[in-house]
Order: structure tokens, then C-alpha cells, then sequence
């Protein structure tokens, strides 16, 4: 039997506010443990929260990005359970009166694009963190009290690959917005993801699950993956799935029951009585909206349109708007995006990628790619030394030009520097010369092979075919 997939995601976004949400402490991250935590986000008696206004314009920021309609009455609510790492017993979040409700985000899947509805968008605080060390446990609150942007989805995303974009999608989003480092391995981007099966011919949702504990996007796709199979070889043999929360255990690639899932009732919600509920003031939203960068997708599609480079590069360079913004310089300095698009997307991401950083952490300069390629488009370098320069260029911000200097590459492009080193390599290779006058053409390769290396890699080869060409015919 054939089962349709629903999956819904919980995505909660530290917010890069350099304070917390409702009091002055520092957010940074890695300081001496409990060194940032404070009478207010502790929750001793006598203090009271204030709310952080960057961090009320970052989550408006993130609803009009998400096409949501933002509530005109915002609200903070008490979130009660008990947990070590919560020192109030209480969590500030937000219940019936969210920022912001009814958005879409469009995603690309196989079957095209596809808007994804957003339930809701809501403000919170995060906990702090607890760390088990042999018989027993620490507690480190500098966390608790950072800002949380919780963003809910419907469940309308029907495949894992498809969640897997959506992931991708909102965190390009958010990166652009520049309210959050988004970094899923850092935990400033947690999701949990809800999943149900039914039949493909039945209209409503089946019983789901909920999944934790997933450490990256990837891992969420392995999850999804792993419990889409396991529900349905539960439905197969009819038996009943639980309404129930597991946790996706990376290294087993299990999913592991681990409680009975909770209901808003069991929070016992009420409205935080020490911040009052406030109007959103319109104008601000208006000034937020005018201030909004070009996001991902418009980006992508000027991309195509503007600099005719394929819809999968493009795709691949508005991800990181570093990346973009980078690009889009080094074009202004020359003329030609495809060049400086595939050296981009390939030596350039492989070195970012090899060292972890990105490419506003390196000495690399637009102008500097843009030289390099324009080199190469003159015959002035092959590709071959420009590969053998840009690391350098990246890690010391050298100009193309005077590394190649430097180092004696420059391409040799005289015709009778090139007849000398060609005459004494067929001379040394008589029976490779005498292979191609005999038909084998493909001894031509090599001959060019030896030149190059006589040259070491230096011989402008378009010359070198020509000049062997009339000298073997
Ligand atoms: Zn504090």
C-alpha cells in the first residue's frame, strides 16, 4: 500500500543580539561558565524583565521575509515545567499572541516550487545548558535568556529531500536578514520535525511523531528517512503507531521512543504578568520592510536574467550572501560571470570548504579573482598556474599579476620559444612522432603533454597545438 508523508518542522533560531532578551547580559558565546547571567534571567526575586527591542525587530525582520501577517497586539506568555537547566521554572515565551502568523515560504523540489504555509513565528527565551560529567551534572546559564525565534511549519513538506530544502531555504533566508549564524552544529539553529503517514487516498493526517535530537540538516533527512520506514511497516502490519516524541540517535541511524508527546495543557500557559502586551507600532514594521535586503530567491532570478549564468550556478551562489555580494563585485571588475562563476563554485569553494571559513575570513579580494580570471580569458596564464596561484591569493591577498611574477609563471606565448622547445621534444620522442604521421592521432596528446611539461605547464597551449600540428603535418 502506497502512504503519503507529512512532515512539519520546529525550527528555534538564537537571535545575534549582542544582549539577551529581557536583560542586559552579554550573549557571547564561550565565556567562563555562569559568567553572564544576572537577578533577571536567573528569575531571583524582585526582578523583572525588559524586552530587547533588536530583538523585536529581528523576529519582525524574519516575519515579513516569511510573508506572515504580524499580529497588531504582541503578548508574552509563562511556559511552566521544571528542568535543572531553567532557573525560573518557567520559560517567557509566547501562546495565543504570536509576532506573527500565516506565512509561506517557497521551496524548490523536484516536482517545481512549492509554498510551504508558516504557522507561526514567535519570540521566546532560550535555557541554559547542562553538561554530565561521570556521577554528576553541571549547569551553565549564560545561555538562558538568549533570544529564540521559534518558526513553525504546516506540516506541508511531503518528502525528507523536500525538508531538506525547506532547511536550506530558511537558513538562506535568515543569513540574509544577518539575524542569525543559523549554525545547526553550534545549535544557533535547532529543529525538531514532526512526521506522519497516510494513505495516499485519505484526506486527514495520520498519528505522528515527533523527532529531537538531530544535530545537523542532513541528519534530519536520515531521521525522517528512517521513521518514514518504520511507520510504515507499522501500517503494514496494522498495527497502531503512538503519538509520542523519539529521539534520532546519530550514530545507531535509529529513532528511540523517548516519552509519551506533552500538550499544550500540560505547560499550564498563562500571560507573563511582568510585561505588559503592546501595539506594534506600523510605522517601525513599514521601516523594517523598506530596510529588507533582496532575499535568496529574487536574488537567484536576477542572477539569471542579468548575468546569463545557468539556473543551477546561480542557485549555488545566492545561498551565502558573502558568496553573492562577492561575485557580484568581481563581475564589475570583469566582464564575464560564467569564468568567475565556476572558479566560484569550484577551486575557491573547495579551499573555503577544506579550511572551514568563509570567504570574508580570507585575504582573496573580488578584484583579484576578477584579474586572475581575466588572465586566463587573455591567454596571459593557463589554468593550470591560476589554480597554482589562488591559494596564495586567499591566504595572502596577493594580486595574480605580481605572484605570477614572483614565481616565474608567466605564460610563454613567443612562437620562437615555443618552435625551439617543440623541435627538441619531437626530437627526444621519434617514435610518438612517427606514431601520429602513421595514423595514430592520439599521440598528439602526449606530445602536447610533453611540451607542457618541458615548460612546466608554462606554454600557452593553443599555441603549442597549433605550432605541433604544422610541424607533424
Ligand atoms: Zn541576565
Amino acid at each position: 500500500m502506497g502512504y503519503a508523508i507529512n512532515i512539519g518542522l520546529e525550527v528555534h533560531l538564537q537571535l545575534s543580539t549582542k544582549s539577551k532578551v529581557f536583560c542586559r547580559c552579554s550573549t557571547k558565546f564561550g565565556s567562563e561558565p555562569n559568567s553572564q547571567a544576572c537577578p533577571v534571567c536567573l528569575g531571583l526575586p524582585g526582578s523583572l524583565p525588559v524586552l530587547n527591542e533588536e530583538a523585536f525587530r529581528y523576529s519582525i525582520k524574519a516575519a515579513i521575509a516569511l510573508n506572515c501577517k504580524i499580529a497588531e497586539v504582541i503578548k508574552f506568555d509563562r511556559k511552566n515545567y521544571y528542568y535543572p537547566d531553567l532557573p525560573k521554572n518557567f520559560q517567557i515565551s509566547q501562546y495565543d499572541k504570536p509576532v506573527a502568523q500565516n506565512g509561506i515560504l517557497t521551496i524548490k523540489t523536484k516536482g517545481g516550487l512549492k509554498d510551504i504555509r508558516i504557522k507561526r513565528v514567535h519570540l521566546e527565551e532560550d535555557a541554559g545548558k547542562l553538561f554530565h560529567k561521570g556521577g554528576y551534572s553541571l549547569v551553565d546559564y549564560n545561555r538562558a535568556g538568549t533570544p529564540l525565534l521559534e518558526i513553525v511549519s504546516e506540516p506541508d513538506l511531503t518528502s525528507p529531500d523536500d525538508t531538506y530544502e525547506y532547511l536550506t531555504s530558511l537558513k538562506a533566508v535568515l543569513r540574509y536578514l544577518g539575524i542569525s549564524d543559523c549554525n545547526m552544529e553550534e545549535g544557533s539553529l535547532r529543529c525538531d520535525a514532526n512526521i506522519s503517514l497516510r494513505e495516499e487516498s485519505s484526506e486527514g493526517l495520520g498519528v505522528k511523531t515527533e523527532l529531537k535530537n538531530m544535530n545537523s540538516f542532513k541528519g534530519v533527512r536520515n531521521a525522517l528517512e528512517y521513521e518514514a520506514k518504520r511507520q510504515a511497516s507499522l501500517l503494514e502490519d496494522e498495527e497502531k503507531i503512538s503519538q509520542e516524541t523519539r529521539l534520532w540517535n546519530e550514530e545507531k541511524g535509529v529513532t528511540l521512543s523517548m516519552r509519551g508527546k506533552e500538550e499544550a495543557h500540560d505547560y499550564r500557559y498563562f500571560p507573563e504578568p511582568d510585561l505588559m502586551p503592546f501595539t506594534v507600532d506600523k510605522v517601525m514594521v513599514n521601516h523594517i520592510k523598506e530596510g529588507l535586503p533582496e532575499l535568496p530567491m529574487a536574488r537567484q532570478a536576477r542572477f539569471i536574467s542579468e548575468y546569463k549564468i545557468p539556473e543551477y550556478d546561480a542557485s549555488v551562489l545566492i545561498q551565502e550572501k558573502e558568496i553573492a555580494d562577492f561575485f557580484e563585485k568581481a563581475i564589475k571588475k570583469h566582464d564575464n560571470p560564467k569564468g568567475v562563476a565556476n572558479w566560484m563554485m569550484g577551486d575557491i569553494t573547495a579551499i573555503l570548504n577544506a579550511s572551514n571559513i568563509s570567504i570574508t575570513q580570507t585575504s582573496l579580494l573580488p578584484e583579484n579573482l576578477a584579474r586572475m580570471v581575466k588572465m586566463v580569458d587573455s591567454g596571459a596564464i593557463s589554468v593550470k598556474i591560476a589554480k597554482a596561484i589562488l591559494p596564495d591569493m586567499v591566504k595572502s591577498g596577493g594580486r595574480p599579476d605580481e605572484l605570477v611574477e614572483k614565481k616565474g609563471l608567466a605564460q610563454i606565448s613567443s612562437k620562437g620559444e615555443l618552435e625551439e622547445i617543440i623541435s627538441k621534444v619531437m626530437a627526444e620522442n621519434d617514435e610518438s612522432v612517427s606514431d601520429y604521421r602513421s595514423g595514430k592521432k592520439n599521440a598528439l596528446t602526449f606530445l602536447v603533454g610533453q611540451v607542457m611539461k618541458a615548460t612546466r605547464g608554462k606554454a600557452n597551449p593553443g599555441m603549442v597545438n597549433e605550432i605541433l600540428l604544422s610541424k607533424l603535418n
